[in-house]
């Protein structure tokens, strides 16, 4: 499936280009204050206090245009220690592109400021965060955080981009999460422009479940590992909310765009370890495998034979262990099927092509 679906407008052009002139936006409140069009603001979402007595909040920027539009959250690190989200949303916020905003952006870089202190996915009550949705005022520290984050921001909004990456030791290849049955947060995650969409249900106690319950999309981008930064995936991310901005109409100036073909994953599944030992594997994210093929090796120290992991179906990897210390049953191997895999092969191949020329065009040069 390509990534075709820009917004079209059927009216004539006269009366388009009236409803892109779109009224002046009036003043945003927020935690008692207010954004005059225009204007930027940063808040803190008072979110606890640490044992030492100060406090832990959320930082919160609020990009608010002079004219009238949708209101776009971006928020990372719902688990603590990922962290590629939040460069990606410190650099959206120092991007030139974002003058002239038509809407809002509220920009979240760190929800779970009590994990990221700890550079732990966790709350230090050991709950998820992205398991505690819709949260209770009254409930565990987590479910404190959960509901204040609802209630404060996520109802204050019309779509969501929800920014995070493997947990530790994993690594995942820039892909979307969403729940297809939800059109809009579908069509959201065509326009972010990664070649992998992964239809992954709202569970229960996610942020995309509390969006589905409460008619906001929420899409989720998941890529890299926690506690790294990795610059394709920090990239991809970027381009990404500008895609779905400038789709959206809060970015009013287009640039011309890369065409990026996506494909959808009929379903994913995690090859696990059939025994303990050292993973040995060269495969890298995005490579294609057919089924029976040996995606790398288990041995134990003193083993000299090697025990082949074997793939249990054909797809691309969009997920992997970097840990070469395996326990029985331990997660190896994240593994997306498509009907079209040679499509889903061709879509990874050139979208990583692509970033690492946009990557070396940033290193130092050396005459
Ligand atoms: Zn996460």
């Amino acid at each position: 499936m390509s990534d075709n679906a820009e917004p079209t407008s059927k009216l004539p052009r006269k009366l388009r280009k009236a409803e892109a002139i779109s009224p002046r936006a009036n003043d945003f409140e927020f935690l008692g204050d207010r954004v005059k069009p225009g204007q930027r603001k940063v808040f803190s979402l008072p979110a606890g206090t640490l044992y030492t007595g100060a406090s832990a909040d959320i930082p919160v920027e609020i990009v608010h245009g002079h004219h009238a539009g949708p209101t776009l959250l971006v928020c990372a690190a719902i688990h603590g220690d990922e962290l590629n989200g939040v460069e990606v949303v410190r650099r959206v916020l120092t991007a030139n592109w974002l003058k002239n905003l038509r809407g809002t952006l509220i920009a979240v870089p760190i929800v779970n400021v009590l994990g990221c202190h700890n550079r732990s996915r966790y709350l230090p009550d050991r709950r998820d965060l992205n398991r505690c949705f819709p949260g209770s005022e009254t409930g565990s520290l987590a479910a404190r955080v959960a509901y204040l984050f609802r209630e404060s921001v996520l109802k204050r909004v019309d779509y969501a981009i929800d920014l995070h990456t493997g947990a530790i030791d994993r690594s995942n290849l820039p892909q979307i999460r969403v729940n297809l049955k939800n059109e809009k947060a579908t069509q959201m995650a065509r326009w972010f422009g990664v070649p992998i969409i992964v239809d992954s249900p709202s569970g229960d106690g996610t942020f995309r479940g509390t969006g589905d319950e409460l008619g906001i999309p929420i899409i989720t981008y998941e890529a890299g590992e926690a506690l790294r930064f990795d610059e394709a995936s920090i990239l991809a991310g970027i381009r990404g909310v500008r895609r779905i901005m400038e789709s959206l109409g809060l970015i009013t100036e287009r640039t011309r765009r890369r065409h990026v073909h996506h494909v959808i994953a009929q379903s994913s599944a995690w090859t696990r370890a059939h025994r303990g030992g050292f993973l040995n594997t060269i495969l890298p994210l995005g490579s294609r495998i057919h089924q029976g093929d040996h995606l790398g090796y288990i041995v134990g120290p003193l083993d000299k034979e090697r025990d082949p992991i074997i793939a249990p179906f054909s797809g691309i990897i969009i997920g992997k262990s970097n840990l070469p210390v395996v326990y029985e049953g331990e997660a190896l191997f994240h593994i997306a099927r498509f009907d079209a895999v040679e499509a889903a092969e061709q879509a990874v191949e050139s979208f990583q092509t692509h970033l690492e020329e946009q990557i070396a065009t940033q290193l130092p040069n050396r005459s």
